[in-house]
């Protein structure tokens, strides 16, 4: 029996529910139950309530999330070592500090954040939701971390004044791409249209056609008629959109943008976690539960 047959056996002997990041490898994206963003796949655990176990396929916060909103369900990730550099620049600590500084300041947190971080903010955000969640704020100021790029999209989208923390959070993978890529795929693809993540830098999202977060850049390619996408996001997304779009062409605008921490989740390795029930993720209550708060009240405004 393949690995594939033998980790869609156990789903069913386990009752366990796989779900898959769009970064993720192309051959656990084709297996996986629902595939997503992370807030995406969160609210599919939430909506099966049949499953006894969630094999989270992505990094760690987003396993840590699904863990805080399921906490009757055993939430595994299938690497330990997948664990996202952005969302260790801000700890919880660091989040205390500025809060100190800024008594009066709300604190909106990216979902790229481990559940202490989380624990200590008013809100969390994704990328698709950030405006949406800090224009829903009487406030005029807000702390927001750890993505530095994000916050500078905020600002510009809310005018309101958007105090990164910490003051250059940002994304190793998203980091790369340059307005130079940009310009290149112009002169080489005049007729594609241009899409990035608002986690690259400012003049990339500037130079770009659309930014959105994945999922809506899978609405947007679906819901348009250009027939050539240049795609600004981990190459994972690739797969989807081809899939999904199959008279389409999406172009990475690098071959190069990789996240090595979500392509540690190898077919191998969901089948050990399956059947060995391993890593699972906990979190202490009392943290679980601040948190909680702060990703139900971002999902209560979605
Ligand atoms: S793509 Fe960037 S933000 Fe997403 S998991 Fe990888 S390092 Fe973290």
């Amino acid at each position: 029996m393949n690995l594939v047959n033998k980790i869609q056996g156990l789903k069913k002997e386990k009752k366990a529910l796989l779900l898959a990041h769009n970064y993720q490898r192309p051959e656990v994206q084709d297996i996986a139950d629902y595939l997503g963003d992370s807030i995406e796949l969160c609210r599919k655990a939430m909506d099966e309530k049949d499953a006894d176990i969630i094999v989270f396929s992505a990094v760690d916060f987003m396993a840590e999330s699904a863990a805080i909103l399921n906490p009757d369900k055993k939430v595994l990730i299938p690497s330990l070592g997948a664990r996202c550099p952005m969302a260790q620049m801000l700890t919880a600590e660091q989040v205390r500090i500025w809060k100190k500084k800024y008594p009066e300041t709300p604190v909106v947190l990216y979902v790229n954040t481990l559940a202490e971080a989380k624990a200590e903010c008013d809100i969390c955000c994704t990328s698709a939701n950030a405006v949406k969640v800090v224009n829903s704020l009487d406030e005029d100021t807000v702390l927001f971390g750890p993505d530095y790029n994000l916050a500078w999209r905020v600002q510009r989208k809310t005018g309101k004044n958007v105090i990164p923390i910490p003051s250059k959070g940002f994304c190793p993978t998203h980091i790369l791409f340059t307005k130079g890529d940009i310009q290149l795929m112009r002169d080489q693809r005049p007729d594609a249209v241009i899409m990035v993540h608002p986690e690259c830098i400012p003049e990339v999202q500037l130079s770009a056609d659309f930014v959105g977060s994945t999922s809506q850049m899978c609405r947007y390619a679906r819901g348009t008629s250009a027939t050539k996408y240049v795609v600004g996001t981990e190459i994972g997304l690739i797969h989807r959109l081809t899939k999904e779009n199959p008279k389409k062409t999406f172009i990475p605008l690098s071959d190069g943008a990789i996240c090595p921490n979500m392509k540690m989740n190898t077919l191998e390795r969901i089948f050990l976690s399956l059947k060995e029930e391993k890593h699972v993720i906990t979190i202490p209550k009392s943290i679980a539960k601040k948190a909680r708060k702060a990703l139900e009240k971002m999902l209560f405004l979605l």
